[in-house]
């Protein structure tokens, strides 16, 4: 990508009596289309300075894009600066001036003689028209450093901006004008363990190219590309997501701005299927999970925050002789709460949770970190993960909150 630097132009500018919006103007237009603006400048209307900053503007950058000071007034000196810094004369745009001398006409304005220095430009530029006054801009490119010259009224330099001096960027540079991505959502398998499965994708993908995104529990994969327009990028994009699904098809859930929640929730709706929750680490983060989507009274039952051992064992049905043989951060309490919140919740799947948050109450046998996540679904099936996850009390109650509501949703797809 080339870069740039943008130099504005104009004593007002330095003396606070003008807001500089051209600046923006102008960076906006370069970022859309991928050139990386590397400096912004104001000089006065001072021709040697303005010369010097277009010289050392190009010896750090491909492109110096100048804005102000193409007027016909003495302190309007745009034009003296650029041809000075090129070591090029100012040679008469015959045609200029002719567009010139046919607007004076047509105003009924007599052109003064000071008004014929605005069909100068640098010899060799490439002339931009002006159809919104009478300054052309131009563009001086000697192979190597590229200096573009816009008029300071926006409502001259934005048209001239948009329609001639980008696409004449483009062009020169061959740009691919627009930046589109596609976000891959997975869940379940770790980052290495991602990319070690797209290694040759991600090594052999320039354009487009990927990148990959770690959340905790989740690893997000980027799709970018850059092509002429949006239509010409779609096929860029759909050729290596079809690869990446070809590798990762099991895992990923959602793409761009879809949520894990609103995955779940669209899974079970189309199965019909309802979900009830036993939360005991996690105290509420799945049932909060699940109720943050609208329309989730669809699918969702309620739960049940088993704190206590008189909770798991009252509300849930957990005997107690399990709890007291095994201790409440068990497989099998966790199993015997996901059954009981599905009977009682009268759900088709229901998830629990039992776990030693932290920072206290870890042991030897039973650390903090150590979760349980079940899932019981029809047919007395039920899975239970034991999870050892790092982390503060947060992290670990996010955590697990991801791997229970990740096992219904595997279980609804
Ligand atoms: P003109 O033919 O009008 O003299 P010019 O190319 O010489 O055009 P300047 O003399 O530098 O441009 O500025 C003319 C007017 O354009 C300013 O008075 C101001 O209204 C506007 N302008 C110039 N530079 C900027 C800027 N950086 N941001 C916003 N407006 C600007
Ligand atoms: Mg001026």
């Amino acid at each position: 990508m080339p870069s740039a630097e943008i130099i504005t132009i104009g004593t007002e500018l330095l003396l606070g009596q003008l807001v500089d919006t051209n600046t923006s103007s102008i960076a906006r237009a370069l970022a859309a289309c991928g050139v990386d603006v590397h400096r912004e400048t104001s000089v006065g209307d001072n021709e040697q300075r303005i010369a010097a900053a277009v010289r050392e503007a190009l010896g750090r950058s491909d492109i110096a894009i100048c804005a102000g000071g193409l007027g016909p007034t003495v302190d309007d000196l745009t034009r003296e600066a650029v041809a000075a810094a090129f070591e090029r004369p100012l040679v008469l745009h015959e045609p200029s001036l002719a567009y010139i001398e046919q607007r004076f006409a047509q105003a009924g304005w007599a052109m003064a003689p000071n008004n014929r220095r605005q069909a100068m430009v640098p010899a060799g530029a490439v002339v931009l028209d002006n159809p919104h006054g009478s300054a052309p801009g131009f563009v001086v490119d000697d192979g190597r450093r590229i200096a573009i010259a816009l008029p300071g009224p926006p409502a001259e330099l934005d048209p001239m901006l948009q329609e001639l001096a980008i696409p004449w960027l483009v062009k020169r540079f061959d740009i691919k004008a627009v930046i589109v991505t596609r976000v891959l959502h997975t869940l379940g398998i770790g980052e290495s363990d991602l990319d070690e499965r797209i290694a040759d994708l991600f090594r052999d993908s320039r354009n487009p190219s990927i990148a990959v995104l770690a959340r905790p529990g989740f690893v997000d994969v980027k799709i970018t590309a850059k092509a002429q327009d949006a239509q010409a990028a779609a096929p860029l994009i759909a050729s290596l997501e079809a690869k990446l699904r070809e590798r990762l098809g099991d895992s990923i859930y959602a793409t761009d701005d879809g949520s894990f929640e609103q995955s779940l929730g669209e899974a079970l709706r189309a199965r019909g299927w309802s979900i009830g929750v036993a939360e005991s680490c996690t105290g509420g983060l799945i049932a909060a999970a699940i109720a943050s989507v609208p329309g989730a009274s669809d699918y969702f039952k309620g739960g049940v925050i088993a704190y206590a051992d008189d909770v798991k064992s009252r509300l849930l049905g957990v005997d107690r002789a399990i709890i007291a043989k095994h201790g409440a951060v068990s497989e099998e309490v966790a199993r015997a709460m996901a059954v009981g919140a599905r009977e009682h919740l009268h759900a088709t799947l229901a998830v629990s949770t039992t776990g030693v948050a932290g920072p206290g109450g870890g042991t030897p046998d039973k650390p903090v970190g150590l979760v349980f996540v079940a899932l019981a679904r029809p047919g007395d099936k039920t899975t239970v993960r034991r999870l050892t996850l790092p982390g503060t009390r947060g992290v670990i109650q996010r955590r697990a909150t991801v791997a229970a509501l990740s096992m219904a949703w595997k279980a609804a797809r």
